[in-house]
């Protein structure tokens, strides 16, 4: 696999701590909201990486960085994934994946191996046909089933969480995606960025305004601790 961006220091990426990101190519997903446009399109067009100079930074670092972030586009799709986070777990430091959970099998891996230290997924919509008009695929709802369960019932870290549109989410909608992870440790409902989208449509998409969203949360927190991004 080729890394295609590095951020030394961040202080939003895994909550409550300070972290390293990792940025991987390519992504199953077409969302329609997506801003990742270069690196799921056209990775080709970035700088590649090596992980020796990331490796270099890391331990010169160590003690000012709690962890490193691994998201993509879609980090599960790489079938050496193992062995990033198995270097980075060498180096003593703890690992965080997002992950659009359409790959269980690589979870459960990383799960099985202890190679992830934390868990963000993603929830792109209720778990019906809306899930491939949300994500420009067609969608095996199971593969997002199983890796809902695998999270729940793993011993690790984790959060689930859904940006949210109007033009794409119902407040039902909002709230059926909370009833599929019922029992979750939490949740994140994160506001929409008004960026260059892959679908240029969407580049000037109404948001949910504030008290929208506090209502939408308060319908959730029946289902799951949900709390907001905004
Ligand atoms: S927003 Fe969707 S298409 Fe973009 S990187 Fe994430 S999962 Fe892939």
């Amino acid at each position: 696999m080729q890394i295609k961006g590095f951020v030394p220091t961040s202080f939003v990426d895994w909550d409550g701590k300070v972290s390293s990101v990792v940025f991987l190519p390519g992504c199953n997903f077409r969302c329609v909201y997506c801003y990742n446009i270069d690196l799921i399109l056209y990775p080709e067009k970035l700088k590649t990486i090596e992980f020796i100079t990331i490796k270099k930074h890391l331990l010169e670092n160590k003690g000012l960085i709690d962890g490193v972030v691994l998201l993509g586009g879609e980090p599960t799709i790489h079938n050496d994934l193992p062995d990033l986070a198995k270097n980075i777990k060498a180096l003593d430091i703890p690992v965080k994946l997002d992950t659009n959970g359409y790959n269980p099998d690589m979870i459960q891996n990383l799960l099985d191996n202890n190679l992830i230290d934390y868990v963000a997924m993603d929830i792109k919509a209720p778990l019906n046909e809306k899930y491939s008009k949300v994500t420009g695929v067609s969608i095996d709802l199971e593969k997002i089933k199983r890796s809902i369960d695998l999270l729940i019932n793993s011993n690790i870290d984790y959060e689930f969480r859904s940006t949210i549109l109007p033009s794409l989410h119902s407040r039902t909608d909002v709230i059926e995606m909370a009833k599929s992870i019922k029992g979750a440790k939490r949740y994140f409902l994160q506001q929409f960025k008004k960026e260059r989208t892959l679908n240029p449509k969407f580049e000037n998409a109404r948001q949910f305004t504030k008290k929208e969203f506090e209502s939408i949360k308060e319908e959730c927190n029946k289902y799951v601790s949900t709390k907001l991004r905004i």
